[in-house]
Formats: C-alpha cells, sequence, structure tokens
C-alpha cells in the first residue's frame, strides 16, 4: 500500500497565499500524530504575479510538477488589475481543470456549529449537501473562444457531450452511495440540476442523467429546473443531499450554498478527475481583504481534509481517511468552542490564529 504522497502546492494570488500556508500547517500537524502515511509538500509558483513577473499564468514547469503529484493543493488566483492584453482576467486555475481533465467539481455546503446561517430557521448540521460541477465542457467550453460580430452581437456555445454527462453523474451516484455519514436517516438522493424545458442540450444532460441513474437503483434519482433549485435551496436546504449540473449553472449555485454555511471562507472544494485532484476552498483571491491576515482559512483546511479522504479512498488507506475525519472535527471543534473565530463569522481572530487553534485542536 501506498504511504508516501507528494503534494504539489500552488498557493496562488492574494488570500491564496495566507489561507495555503494554514492548510499546510494543520496537514503538517497532523502526520505526528497519525503513523500510516507521509505527506511532501513542493510548493509551485502559478497566477497573476506570476504572470507579471514571468509571462506564464501557469508555467510549464508548474504543470509537470502538478501532473507528477499526487495530489495538488491550491490557494486562489487572478488579480482584477493584471489581465492579458485583450483585458480578459487570468484563470489558471480553471485552465488547470482542462489540462488535467478534472470534471467534477465538488463543492460541499455543511453548516457547521457555531456558524450562522443566514436562514433564520436552520440549525447547525441541517445544511448537509454537496453541489457537483460539471467542469470540463458545458457554458465554459467556449472560455477565450466566444464571438463578438461589429460591435453589436456576441456568441458564445454550450457543448455537452454523452461522455463528459455520463462521467460527472456517475461521479455524483457513486458519491452520495459513500455519504452515509451525512444525514443518515434520509433516503440519499441525487437531483439533476438543468434547463431541460427549454434547452436541447439540457434535455440531453437528463436523458444521460436518468440512464447513469438506472445503474444505481440503490440511490433515489430526482430532477429540478436551475430556477426551482436556486429556490428550494434557499426553502428547504435541509431535504437536499447531491445535485449535479452543468458547468455555469454549478459555479453560480456553488456561490448561493456558500452563503448558506457562513460564507465563501466556509466553502471547502476539489476539482476531481480520473487521475488527478486539485483542492482548494471555493472562495477567490479577494483582493479586498488581501495582506491583512483577516481571511478565513477555514475553507482552506476543510479542502485539505478532502484531499485526505480522495487520497485514502484512491491508494485504499484508511489511515488517510481518518485523519480527513479528524481535521474535519477540529475545525468544527474550534467553531463551536467560538474562541478562536475568524473575522467573517464575527470574531478578530488573524488567519494564522484559527490555522493555529485548529492544528492545536488535532491533538
Ligand atoms: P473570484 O472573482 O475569483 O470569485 P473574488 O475574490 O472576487 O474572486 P470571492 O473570492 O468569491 O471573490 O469573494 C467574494 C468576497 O467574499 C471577497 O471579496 C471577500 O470579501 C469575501 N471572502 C472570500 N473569501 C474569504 C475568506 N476566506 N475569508 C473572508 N472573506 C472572504
Amino acid at each position: 500500500m501506498k504511504t508516501e504522497f507528494d503534494i504539489a502546492v500552488l498557493p496562488g494570488d492574494g488570500i491564496g497565499v495566507d489561507v495555503t500556508v494554514e492548510a499546510v500547517k494543520v496537514l503538517q500537524a497532523l502526520p505526528a500524530r497519525s503513523t500510516g502515511f507521509t505527506l511532501r509538500f513542493q510548493t509551485h509558483e502559478a497566477g497573476a504575479i506570476c504572470y507579471q513577473r514571468t509571462g506564464a499564468d501557469l508555467p510549464p514547469a508548474t504543470v509537470a510538477e502538478a501532473r507528477a503529484a499526487d495530489a495538488i493543493l491550491l490557494g486562489a488566483m487572478g488579480h482584477p488589475d493584471i489581465r492579458r492584453p485583450d483585458g480578459t482576467e487570468l484563470a489558471p486555475q480553471v485552465t488547470l481543470r482542462v489540462l488535467l481533465d478534472l470534471y467534477a467539481g465538488v463543492r460541499p455546503c455543511k453548516l457547521y456549529p457555531g456558524v450562522r446561517s443566514p436562514l433564520a430557521e436552520v440549525r447547525s448540521g441541517e445544511i448537509d449537501l454537496v453541489i457537483i460541477r460539471e467542469q470540463t465542457e458545458g457554458l465554459f467550453a467556449s472560455q477565450n473562444c466566444g464571438i463578438v460580430l461589429h460591435d453589436q452581437l456576441a456568441t458564445e456555445t454550450l457543448i455537452m457531450t454523452r461522455n463528459g454527462v455520463q462521467r460527472v453523474c456517475d461521479f455524483a451516484f457513486r458519491l452520495a452511495a459513500r455519504r452515509k455519514h451525512a444525514l443518515p436517516k434520509r433516503t440519499r438522493t441525487v437531483t439533476c440540476v438543468d434547463k431541460a424545458n427549454i434547452f436541447k442540450s439540457f434535455a440531453f444532460f437528463r436523458k444521460v442523467f436518468d440512464e447513469v441513474a438506472a445503474r444505481h437503483p440503490d440511490i433515489r434519482a430526482d430532477h429540478a429546473y436551475i430556477d426551482a433549485q436556486a429556490l428550494y435551496l434557499v426553502q428547504r436546504p435541509r431535504q437536499l443531499d447531491v445535485l449535479v449540473t452543468e458547468n455555469l449553472f454549478g459555479d453560480i449555485l456553488s456561490d448561493l450554498g456558500a452563503g448558506l454555511i457562513g460564507g465563501m471562507g466556509m466553502a471547502p472544494s476539489a476539482d476531481i478527475g480520473d487521475r488527478h485532484g486539485v483542492f482548494q476552498p471555493a472562495h477567490g483571491t479577494a483582493p479586498d481583504i488581501a495582506g491583512k491576515g483577516i481571511a478565513n482559512p477555514l475553507a482552506a483546511i476543510l479542502s485539505a481534509g478532502m484531499m485526505l479522504d480522495w487520497l485514502g479512498e484512491r491508494h485504499g488507506n484508511a489511515v488517510l481517511q481518518d485523519a480527513s475525519v479528524r481535521i474535519e472535527r477540529a475545525v468544527a471543534s474550534v467553531l463551536a468552542a467560538q474562541k478562536v473565530l475568524p473575522v467573517d463569522q464575527g470574531g478578530s481572530a488573524h488567519t494564522s490564529e484559527v490555522g493555529d487553534a485548529v492544528a492545536a485542536a488535532l491533538a
């Protein structure tokens, strides 16, 4: 059994740098207490500042190291003032999804103890859902390929392939089957979120979803239109389990989901393919708070926990999966204690103090 893992660390820009330091700190606090695996960290350059300095936002050497690593831990990338000559913002984290074929964007939305949801009646533990965002096609497939005609008409093309839809739906059902711990008394359900009533492409998405669902009879399959699903996320988040959807819909829904569980600082994510996995907080570089030491690192720390779970499942190493559970418990205990709270959760703790508290709670 494989027990040594190379982790490529890509902190990126803005608060990506601050929160990644804390995620690595927490991971390093683990192995002393968890025999059974070793993590080796190697940091690599990528992002807007890298582009400014070298002319490349994702240098070939970084891509090669990311490919060779067992997993990739990413902070956040981009800067509103650093753009390509055509005016577009740099998004190397999106490029990485394409290069490494990371087709499933996993966006858990979980309301931890001590965190207040803007939904007045929802208590901690009552929101525990996962949004699966297809990440290699959909409307993002035409990124950088849109056409503007004579400053009068603009067009972008949405792409859906049978293979692309099939694999992300299959991923969603397999994930639902693993979520026995989440809301244990409820029937596991995967909801296909689309706009099949209007668009042929989304009717195709739903058709392929139904075919995949038939191969997973133990999991309930459900459907919702994207507009209604936005409403249900707010009205009845307690009833939702796993949602699978197109790239842009998933992009928007996952920020809405983050809003329900304490904001971007609480929302982890993973970009998963058949061979590679990138783990990063769902937030961006937040230039408004970058360098102030007030970013909430918990989303990045929870993403690091997701990385251990993925590595553990992939390599049949239960110790790694156990370590992932311990990281999540440590985060929950820090939040429940209400002593060291990040600024976005109403506290005054600096980014590094929150990381220290989680590392200490692991003990
Ligand atoms: P992008 O455009 O790439 O999504 P962004 O930085 O413009 O990136 P988000 O990252 O989505 O936008 O963040 C929106 C706002 O949420 C930020 O401006 C910031 O105020 C807040 N925020 C995001 N992440 C955190 C965090 N980790 N801790 C505290 N506040 C955060």
